[in-house]
C-alpha cells in the first residue's frame, strides 16, 4: 500500500501527478493553499481512479498546517512517499527591481516549506519510502532578467536533495528531484506574465513548453520500485534547455 502526500497538489504539476500516481496505486493527500474548488477536483479524479483522496489546506510555511496534512494522510494508511511541490514565483524583473516582501515569500514557500515538509516526512517514514522534491530548470540556468531569487532558491533545492539523500539512505529513504523546464500552468501568472511558456518556446531547443503530465511521469518513476536504487538524482524535465 502506498500512502503519498503532494503539496500544491490542487493545481498544475501537483494535479497532474496526484492523478498520474493515482493510477499507479497510491493514495493521496493533496495538500493546498485557498483554491478549494480546485482540490476538490482532484480528489474526485483520484477516487474516480478507485484510490483514497483527502485534501487539507495547509499553507506549507506554517508548521503546525504541516502536521496536520501529514496527520490526515496517515488516516489514509502508513505514509510512503512525499512529493513536495507547492511553489511560488514573483514578478519578472530586473534584479535591481526586487522586493523584499516576494523575496521573502520566494524562500519561505521554495525553501522553508520544502524544509519543514521534508522533516516530517522524514520522521514519519520509518519504514522507509521515497520524497521528490520538484526543482527546477531555473537552478542551473539562473533566471537572468526575470527572477534569479527564485533560481538560487531552486537551486538550494538541488542541494537539500542531495544532502538529505545521504542523510536518509540508512534509513530506507530515497531523495530525488526532478527538475521541469517550463511548464504549462497557472504559475506563470505570478510572474505577471501569464503567456509566459508561449513567449520563451523559442529559446527551448524542443521548440514547445512541457504540459504538467510529461513531469508527472518523472515523479511516478523516482516514487516507484524501478528507481529503487536511485536517489540523490535531479532529473531534468525540460526539453532539452
Ligand atoms: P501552480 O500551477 O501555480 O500550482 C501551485 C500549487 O501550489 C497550487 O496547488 C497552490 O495551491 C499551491 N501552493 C502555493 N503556495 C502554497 C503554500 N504556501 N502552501 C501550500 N500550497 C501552496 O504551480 P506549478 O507550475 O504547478 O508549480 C509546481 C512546482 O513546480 C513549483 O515548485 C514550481 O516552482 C515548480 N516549477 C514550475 C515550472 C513551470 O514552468 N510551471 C517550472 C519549473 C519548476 P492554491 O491554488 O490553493 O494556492
Amino acid at each position: 500500500m502506498t500512502v503519498t502526500i503532494i503539496t500544491g497538489g490542487s493545481r498544475g504539476i501537483g494535479a497532474a501527478v496526484a492523478r498520474r500516481i493515482a493510477t499507479d496505486g497510491h493514495h493521496i493527500a493533496i495538500g493546498y493553499r485557498r483554491d478549494h474548488d480546485a482540490a476538490r477536483h482532484v480528489v474526485a479524479d483520484v477516487r474516480a481512479r478507485g484510490r483514497h483522496a483527502v485534501a487539507v489546506p495547509a499553507d506549507t510555511t506554517d508548521p503546525d498546517q504541516v502536521t496536520r496534512l501529514f496527520d490526515a494522510a496517515e488516516e489514509l494508511g502508513p505514509l510512503t512517499g512525499l512529493v513536495n511541490n507547492a511553489g511560488v514565483t514573483s514578478p519578472i524583473g530586473p534584479f535591481t527591481d526586487l522586493r523584499v516582501d516576494d523575496l521573502r515569500h520566494v524562500v519561505d514557500v521554495n525553501l522553508i516549506g520544502y524544509v519543514l515538509c521534508a522533516q516530517q516526512a522524514a520522521r514519519r517514514l520509518t519504514t522507509g519510502g521515497a520524497i521528490v522534491n520538484i526543482s527546477s530548470a531555473a537552478a542551473t540556468l539562473g533566471s537572468p532578467g526575470e527572477y534569479v531569487h527564485y533560481a538560487a532558491v531552486k537551486a538550494a533545492t538541488d542541494t537539500l536533495t542531495i544532502g538529505l539523500a545521504k542523510e536518509l539512505a540508512p534509513h530506507g529513504i530515497r531523495v530525488n528531484a526532478v527538475a521541469p523546464g517550463t511548464i504549462r500552468t497557472d504559475i506563470h501568472t505570478l510572474s505577471a506574465m501569464p503567456d509566459r511558456p508561449d513567449r520563451v518556446a523559442h529559446r527551448i531547443p524542443m521548440g514547445r513548453p512541457g504540459e504538467p503530465d510529461e513531469v508527472a511521469g518523472a515523479v511516478a518513476w523516482l516514487l516507484s520500485p524501478d528507481a529503487s536504487y536511485t536517489t540523490g538524482a535531479v532529473l531534468r524535465v525540460a526539453g532539452g534547455i
